[in-house]
């Protein structure tokens, strides 16, 4: 009896133990040592390599390493070179898509571009022809053109101007343009324009596919740092409130819509890896960033060029989950 009695209360212990272990304990000063950890230990990996299908993502300097974590209240932990600029590419695709759910609704976004993952490769041609000439998701390209398509708007101008400014209400500070990406990437833009047109074609487009296409490259070319896309992230996890600024930018009731994109399709056809080693939400970009949301927590950016065979930073990967396994931040295990 007092053996069952033992076993009991040892149970109940390891339980408890198991419950605090997971919960959110951590202080600041654990959080930027943690920060500081990741840094030290991935700075020196140069695995990967730049993007290069755009010529001028090829000529960024790849030892930019930069890691930011922003809280709910808007504080800031950070390590590495959280000031250098890179452009935003696919991680812009959030945000317009954040843009569209506000103007058009959630419904909307589900029904004429899909939630669903391609898994095949963000700029495929073959995936769109696959599903029936669906885009699938607003994370492959071709589902982030046509969300580019359905910003409301009379003209190109127009829908320029509310997207970058819905991207700066996201950062908490006025973005600006790369021109020498923005440039570069209208050069190397004949197969995103070939998507637009086969989506138009099956009547998916809500403006020209060639103007479309001009807009989402602009969108792609915004400069951000790793402090700007934690920013960015972190007014998703907080419900849709900028921390720094604290100004609505989007409903809240929208935040776990796009979250659940950003599971599903945030890192393309590596998505499920991901999911399965952090639990959380993300996106990345072909120019080094990836943006992570921890639910009601933290907003986390991290840039690092040189990029994996699907087209995710290696470095930033590599931080975050060394991030989230050792600050306990996979939402599914609590
Ligand atoms: N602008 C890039 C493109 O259209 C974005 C791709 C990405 O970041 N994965 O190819």
């Amino acid at each position: 009896m007092k053996t069952h009695k033992n076993i009991k209360f040892f149970v109940g212990i390891v339980l408890f133990l198991a419950v605090v272990l997971n919960a959110a304990t951590y202080s600041p000063e654990q959080v930027q040592r943690v920060v500081n950890e990741a840094y030290t230990k991935y700075k020196g990996d140069m695995g990967g390599k730049n993007a290069d299908y755009i010529k001028a993502l090829a000529r960024v300097d790849s030892k930019i390493f930069g890691i930011v974590l922003v809280d709910k209240k808007g504080n800031i932990y950070k390590a590495g070179d959280v000031k250098s600029r890179v452009s935003i590419q696919s991680i812009s695709k959030v945000f317009t898509l954040a843009l569209v759910m506000s103007e058009r609704g959630s419904n909307f976004v589900q029904k004429k571009i899909g939630v669903n993952a391609t898994g095949l490769a963000f700029n495929s041609i073959i995936a769109i022809e696959l599903h029936g000439g669906s885009a699938s998701n607003p994370f492959v390209n071709a589902g982030a053109i046509q969300t580019t398509s359905w910003v409301k708007a009379k003209e190109s101008k127009e829908r320029w101007v509310k997207i970058s400014a819905n991207m700066s209400a996201f950062a908490g500070r006025k973005l600006t343009l790369n021109d020498e990406v923005y440039d570069s990437e209208l050069n190397d833009n004949k197969r995103n324009q070939a998507i637009a047109k086969l989506l138009d074609a099956y009547g998916r487009m809500g403006s020209n596919p060639l103007e479309a296409t001009t807009v989402y490259t602009r969108q792609c070319s915004m400069n951000v740092s790793a402090k700007d896309l934690a920013v960015m992230s972190a007014t998703i996890a907080n419900h849709g409130i900028n921390p720094l600024t604290k100004q609505r930018v989007i409903n809240a009731k929208y935040t776990p819509k796009i979250m659940a994109v950003m599971a599903t399709a945030g890192l393309y056809d590596n998505a499920g890896d991901w999911l399965y080693d952090t639990g959380l939400p993300a996106k990345s970009g072909v120019g080094g960033g990836i943006i992570a949301v921890v639910p009601g927590e933290f907003g986390i950016g991290v840039v690092s060029p040189p990029l994996d065979s699907y087209g995710n930073s290696v470095r930033a990967q590599l931080a975050i989950k060394y991030i989230v396994k050792k600050l306990h931040l996979n939402p599914l295990t609590k």
